[in-house]
């Protein structure tokens, strides 16, 4: 980047946390300028990130008004609509905003078109790989809208495992949402496949050894059901409220071109099985959770000592 530009960041949650972490770390080696801002509605969280890594905190929202690059990780785009309502007027013409959110692809249309009217360029640039490759930098990033060399170096330094290109304003918010809609039907499906297995006399770390040397693999049997199910922690990071918003983004919104076949929508029936966890446990428990109800109406638990085959 031939001019160093001033960074803000805007939501440590599990995610931002380790996003703006790496942002620190870019700008102490001069990629970007230094100090990144980071804004917290929770300010005590912005003021241990400015300890631990070299931020500055703003305690107020309008203090990061003047930065060339706004960068949102927020929990939906409603919050990200209140946050550019508040910031947009005093913004600089000609800024940059990265929004990392998964967010909903029409809300992003619209905000977009709002931040543009002050001259800011939106771009969605959700990510994937959890609150462990946010702090390592090793995310996927899924980018809608027109990218420049300003914003392709700011996303360089957080999404190092991939950055795809995916279309116009939004499209990078549609593939994340059916991503997570995959993410959430290969745990389900798997987790019901093992909860037969286990009623009928298989251990699932047994199930799972064939499982994942077999064509019945995925992340969800290698990593994420051997790490967070069998040894019960259920703490992967991703609030279950969280996957379910992504997955009413993808079915309600974006599968809605499927209308005539919504009753019978393997993804549809992904999203009830969501609604009833989040109604039964909560908003805030990880996602993993939702193989508890798969258990609870099976009456037995898939534990075990299984370790993972895969990363
Ligand atoms: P968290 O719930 O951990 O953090 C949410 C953040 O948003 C916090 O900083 C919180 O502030 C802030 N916030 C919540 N409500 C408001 C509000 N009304 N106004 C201002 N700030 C607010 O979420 P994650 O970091 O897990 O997720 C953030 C986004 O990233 C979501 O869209 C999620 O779907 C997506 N994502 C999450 C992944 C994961 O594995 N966790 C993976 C990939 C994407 P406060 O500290 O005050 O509560």
């Amino acid at each position: 980047m031939a001019e160093r530009k001033q960074v803000a960041f805007v939501g440590l949650g599990a995610m931002g946390w380790g996003i703006a972490a790496n942002l620190a770390a870019a700008a102490k080696d001069g990629k970007i300028a230094s100090p990144v801002l980071v804004w917290n509605r929770t300010t005590s969280k912005s003021e241990q990130h400015e300890a631990r890594y070299g931020t500055r905190c703003a305690r107020a929202l309008p203090d990061v008004s003047q930065a060339d690059v706004i960068i949102t990780c927020l929990p939906t785009s409603t919050e990200v609509a209140d946050v550019a309502r508040e910031l947009a007027p005093a913004m600089k013409s000609g800024s940059l905003w990265i929004d990392c959110t998964s967010g909903d692809p029409d809300s992003t249309k619209y905000i977009s078109r709002m931040l543009k009217e002050a001259g800011i360029t939106m771009i969605d640039c959700p990510v994937s790989g959890g609150p462990d490759g946010a702090a390592s930098g090793q995310l996927t990033a899924m980018v809608g809208g027109d990218t420049n060399d300003v914003a392709q170096s700011v996303i360089n330094i957080f999404a190092k495992k991939k950055i795809v290109r995916c279309g116009i304003v939004g499209a990078g918010h549609a593939v994340k949402a059916m991503n997570n809609c995959l993410n959430a039907a290969h745990l389900i499906v798997a987790g019901e496949a093992l909860l037969a297995l286990k009623k009928w006399g298989v251990q699932p770390e047994v199930a799972l050894q064939a499982i994942n040397a077999s064509s019945g693999r995925s992340l969800q049997t290698e990593v994420r059901i051997p790490t967070q199910v069998l040894t019960r922690r259920f703490d992967y990071g991703f609030k279950l409220g969280l996957m379910l918003k992504d997955v009413r983004i993808a079915v309600d919104g974006l599968a809605a071109c499927q209308e005539d076949r919504r009753g019978n929508s393997i993804l549809t029936a992904v999203k009830k099985m969501l609604e009833q966890s989040v109604t039964a446990q909560g908003y805030d428990v990880d996602y993993t959770c939702v193989l508890r109800t798969l258990e609870l109406e099976a009456g037995c638990e898939l534990q075990g000592s299984a370790v993972p085959t895969a990363k």
